[in-house]
């Protein structure tokens, strides 16, 4: 994901069943989708879509392992929660990624029901 920039990625109350609705950290929006997911560790990386399971190369940054649950929401933002070690520690940040126009279709995503 192109990271243009950080915001916390936020969260609604949790519900009765204490889970939260994940909103866009870029407009708000609380209708959002599971995009993708990606682990990394140094130059290689599995990426999961909804065609599958891929090994692909990636340029990983500085740190350690890293893990990221890649989202869009539906007025055309991508976002991630990004998970990161270095030197016994976690570290989570929000990347933004690149609008896209919700006229011309969304992404594709993780299977839903
Ligand atoms: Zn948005």
């Amino acid at each position: 994901m192109e990271t243009n920039s950080n915001l916390d990625l936020s969260l609604l109350p949790p519900t009765n069943d204490h889970s939260s609705v994940v909103i866009c950290p870029v407009c708000g929006l609380d209708c959002t989708h599971l995009k993708s997911v990606l682990t990394e560790q140094k130059d290689r990386g599995v990426l999961v879509t909804s065609t599958g399971t891929h090994e692909i190369d990636v340029n990983h940054s500085g740190r350690g392992s890293a893990v990221s649950i890649n989202f869009f929401c539906e007025s055309g933002h991508h976002f991630a929660l990004r998970f990161q070690f270095h030197k016994g520690s976690v570290f989570a940040y929000c990347p933004i990624g690149e609008e896209f126009n919700p006229a011309e279709g969304t992404p594709d995503e993780l299977w839903r029901d």
